[in-house]
């Protein structure tokens, strides 16, 4: 079991959680072909101040600080991802946590350029595609089943 031990109380860093299991379960595939509007007001009130976007069925709730949608949400749905139009920050409702992983890469990626308009300076999960003196392909013996390898970085 690996544990957090060495947090120490006093801190207030974000550190997401890289292990959630829930991330794949709740987000949809196409999510490459989905337009993200960061206006985006909540569904439930309207409001547009503090929306986070839910993952597994795209809706748009308000964050507990706001009217709580996005909670209510989860325990109506069991949605459980959810990404911040404020921060681009994600929580999992059932680690409760915040939770990063290279599958929420795209998603990212596209809150991003909807919010402000380029890509992130550190997306180097991007693909690059330089045709230029590429020679290192050949990578991939072991392809077992998922390509969930070990995350870079
Ligand atoms: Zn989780
Ligand atoms: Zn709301
Ligand atoms: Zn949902």
């Amino acid at each position: 079991m690996a544990t957090a031990a060495s947090s120490q109380a006093g801190y207030h860093r974000v550190v997401p959680r890289t292990n959630c299991p829930h991330i794949r379960d709740h987000i949809s595939p196409n999510w490459a072909e989905v337009t993200i509007d960061v206006s985006k007001p909540c569904i439930e009130c309207n409001d547009a101040s503090e929306n986070w976007r839910c993952l597994g069925c795209q809706g748009v709730y308000c964050s507990r600080y706001i009217n709580g949608h996005a909670a209510e949400h989860n325990k109506s749905t069991s949605h459980s991802i959810s990404i911040s139009f404020s921060d681009l920050s994600t929580w999992c409702y059932t680690c409760d946590d915040y939770v990063t992983s290279p599958l929420l890469h795209p998603i990212t990626t596209a809150l991003h350029v909807s919010k402000f308009g380029e890509v992130p300076p550190n997306s180097d999960g991007i693909e690059i595609v330089s045709e230029e003196g590429s020679t290192g392909i050949g990578e991939g013996t072991s392809d077992s089943a998922g390509g969930s390898g070990p995350s870079k970085a």
